[in-house]
């Protein structure tokens, strides 16, 4: 087998769009984070080689919605575009192949993606438009009747299959489709084209094996599959070499890792062979859920610095009536004694969560409870969403439905709530320091942006010229309720 290789750095240094930042609806834009790489060391030479003068002919745009999963696709999508000769350029309309890469884990965000398709009903003359990801497993060849000027259409668990289904529509194929789940199978490519200069994301883990009434994932992404630990750790040597420091490791549930190659690795001894590889400073991992989450995962935090102290740990509701009617597989107790381990560390380790309000059902007493168990856990942020049906999930059929505005409402109360708790936990940070891994300029502020290892963001001023990509030490001065003020510790 080929080995896969990165070419972030030096693909960015010669003008590929950047696909992390996203605008309102959640898709992505370019930013002055990327503008600002030419300071950065190159990470890799071994990218000019595709630049080849047949590599001109052909060009694609690839634009993505959705989580850290999807954004990581992307990179290998593009990966395995590059590795055909295909250059990436920076509008739909100077490609000559365009892809949507999908989400559709909230409808606002699937009905973008049809928006999207629209711009497309007159003027796709000699362009192949393509989806890819959750809406194209979700709603499958319906897309083609829906948009007729679609050509290919994908879900993550077919991407395998994915230079097949481009070979085929380069030769004239008019449709073509990846929609396979039934695979045991994980997407690995010869090329990874990385966006973040900084932090290389790294799938370990696909699909999901859990069934909470809510989520399409397990009908989107199919079973889980874990990657062979040999070829995720020649990964990370690989990304080492060509000079990141921080790894993140990514699944759907990333603490149900099993290595299914004879070594037979467990999550945790994953972690740990993962930070021990030479050159990795920082190891990330999202998203664990909560009932394959062990006492093992904190002790490995505590004894190993390269491990991150920080742990998104999604609890959902506080309420365990509604925890069981979501099928989370873990009571309000059981969710708070995992918290009490991660309290009970050495390391002092950030909490982070997700809460959906307005799951059916939900009474106002099971949405105290919900408030009562964010007093509880005192974490450092909550993604909070409101409820809504989506698709093949058990929840659309479930009666008890909450209006709009009463989710709206909810979703406003527990986002103050949880505002002063950040606050007054913010607080309590100034005066100490963090070494933070710089990754933004914000040249009208005069302030450099880096990130803790417990995730936290320090926006700092420095009399330094160059910090891109540097390890620093910083001083809290100031405390918002989503970020830290600082000052540069020289
Ligand atoms: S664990 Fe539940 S919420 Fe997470 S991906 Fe699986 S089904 Fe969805």
């Amino acid at each position: 087998m080929t080995k896969p290789f990165d070419i972030g750095v030096e693909a960015l240094r010669q003008g590929l769009p950047d696909k992390n930042r996203r605008d309102a609806d959640g898709a992505k834009a370019p930013d002055d984070r990327v503008r600002a790489m030419s300071e950065l060391p190159s990470a890799s030479l071994r990218a000019r080689k595709l630049r080849s003068p047949e590599a001109a002919a052909k060009s694609f745009y690839l634009e993505t919605f959705g989580c850290q999963m999807n954004d990581h696709d992307s990179e290998k999508v593009s990966g395995v575009l590059l590795g055909r000769g295909y250059r990436a350029v920076e509008t739909p309309a100077d490609a000559d192949l365009v892809l949507y890469n999908t989400c559709s884990i909230r409808e606002k965000a699937a009905q973008k993606v049809f928006a999207r398709l629209g711009d497309w009903k007159t003027t796709s003359q000699g362009k192949i438009i393509g989806v890819l990801g959750c809406v194209a497993q979700q709603e499958g060849e319906e897309i083609f009747e829906r948009a007729p000027w679609v050509s290919l259409v994908c879900g993550s668990a077919s991407y395998r299959r994915l230079p097949d289904l481009i070979a085929e529509l380069e030769t004239g194929g008019r449709r073509v489709t990846g929609l396979d789940l039934d695979t045991d199978e994980t997407f690995e490519t010869e090329i990874t084209r990385r966006d973040n200069p900084f932090r290389a994301y790294l799938t370990i883990i696909e699909g999901c094996d859990y069934s909470c009434a809510y989520c399409v994932v397990p009908h989107t992404r199919g079973p889980e599959r874990s990657r062979r630990s040999d070829s995720v750790l020649s990964e990370v040597r690989r990304l080492a070499d060509a000079g990141y420091t921080e790894i993140q490791l990514l699944g759907q549930t990333v603490n149900s890792y099993r290595d299914p190659s004879p070594r037979g690795m467990h999550f945790v001894d994953l972690l740990e062979a993962v930070a021990a590889v030479a050159g990795i400073r920082r190891v990330r991992f999202t998203t664990s859920h909560p009932n394959d989450f062990t006492r093992e995962i904190v002790r490995a935090i505590d004894a190993t610095p390269a491990l991150c102290d920080h742990i998104h740990l999604p609890v959902q509701s506080g309420s365990t009536p509604i925890l069981r009617a979501m099928r989370r597989t873990y009571t309000r107790e059981e969710y708070l004694e995992k918290v009490s381990w991660i309290r009970a560390a050495r390391r002092p380790i950030s909490l982070t969560t997700d809460v959906i309000v307005g799951f059916p059902g939900e009474s106002e007493a099971d949405f105290d409870e919900t408030l009562s168990l964010l007093d509880a856990i005192q974490c450092d942020g909550v993604f909070s969403f409101k409820y809504s049906p989506r698709p093949n999930t058990l929840a659309r059929e479930m009666p008890d439905a909450i209006s709009e505005e009463e989710k709206g409402r909810r979703l406003a109360v527990l986002q103050e709530h949880q505002r002063q708790i950040q606050i007054a936990r913010n607080q309590t940070l100034v005066g100490t320091e963090f070494e933070v891994l710089v990754d933004a300029r914000h040249a009208a502020r005069d302030q450099w942006a880096g990130r803790s290892t417990s995730n936290r963001t320090v926006n700092f001023t420095s009399r330094h010229q160059s910090l891109l990509g540097e390890y620093v030490q910083t001083r809290v001065t100031r405390a918002g309720p989503n970020s830290l003020v600082g000052e540069h510790v020289v």
